[in-house]
């Protein structure tokens, strides 16, 4: 299933190049403030998969017509796993890669759409680069997830840019800006991609020239190893967000 936020803060299923309006099927409040409708139907995702589902095969308006939003505006964090490929590594000349550095948070008031623009600091006259990544949007609130049993705690998987301003100061205040962090076009579920995720190629363009071309097999720390290592460290919750590092070509 791929599940999408588009026009008014609507809820919908992507079906081939139509979406479906299942917002009042989710029971989300349109327009509510905080905007945690996703993150709900995340967690009761369970109960109302047949529900969705059924609604799903109803009539749609063509994707093109709508304007999609970001499918979780409000999660409760969003990790993000520094130089996670070492071809990244060698290209930024940092010895440090993701399995012994850590992981660093983006604020959630960083995430927008997948068509909005970023909007560059205007005093900022410096170098600043995309960063293609995978996303993996969590599923279940979990502690101490051992890399075996990570797949029960993923809800699916989308895109995410992580925009940075290069420099020396911390660098979260260089990954914060508005904007800085757009995820979509939506969700894809987990059991969508299953096994798959240990092979998902992600690409970027920039006008047209491929930029950032390269494979989940070629992360330094894995997928079960960034669930294991965040979790182990904080609790995540249905709608949290992790950024799981780009390949070189920034
Ligand atoms: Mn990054």
């Amino acid at each position: 299933m791929k599940l999408a936020r588009f026009g008014e803060d609507r809820l919908g299923i992507v079906r081939d190049d139509v979406i479906v309006d299942v917002t009042d099927v989710a029971g989300i409040a349109s327009g509510e403030w905080p905007p945690v409708g996703m993150n709900r139907l995340i967690s009761d995702f369970g109960a109302l998969k047949q529900k969705l589902e059924r609604a799903a095969s109803g009539q749609g308006v063509p994707l093109s017509s709508v304007r999609l939003l970001t499918p979780v505006p409000w999660p409760s964090k969003v990790v993000a796993y520094p130089v996670n490929y070492h071809d990244h590594g060698a290209e930024m000349h940092v010895g440090y890669r993701a399995d012994n550095q850590g992981f660093f948070l983006k604020p959630p008031s960083s995430i927008s759409g997948p068509n909005d623009p970023i909007v560059l600091p205007v005093n900022a006259g410096r170098r600043i680069d995309h960063e293609c990544e995978l996303a993996i949007v969590i599923g279940k609130e979990c502690r101490d997830v051992p890399r075996e049993r990570h797949r029960e705690y993923i809800f699916g998987y989308s895109c995410l840019i992580d925009a940075v301003v290069r420099g020396k100061e911390e660098r979260v205040a260089r990954k914060a800006f508005d904007t800085f962090c757009p995820v979509g076009p939506w969700i894809v579920t987990e059991d969508e991609i299953g096994e798959a995720a240990a092979e998902l190629q992600g690409t970027l363009w920039v006008n047209g020239e491929v930029k950032q071309d390269a494979n989940t097999r070629d992360l330094v720390l894995d997928i079960p190893g960034m669930i294991e290592m965040a979790s182990s460290i904080m609790t995540l919750y249905p709608g949290d967000i992790i950024a799981t590092g780009t390949p070189a070509g920034v």
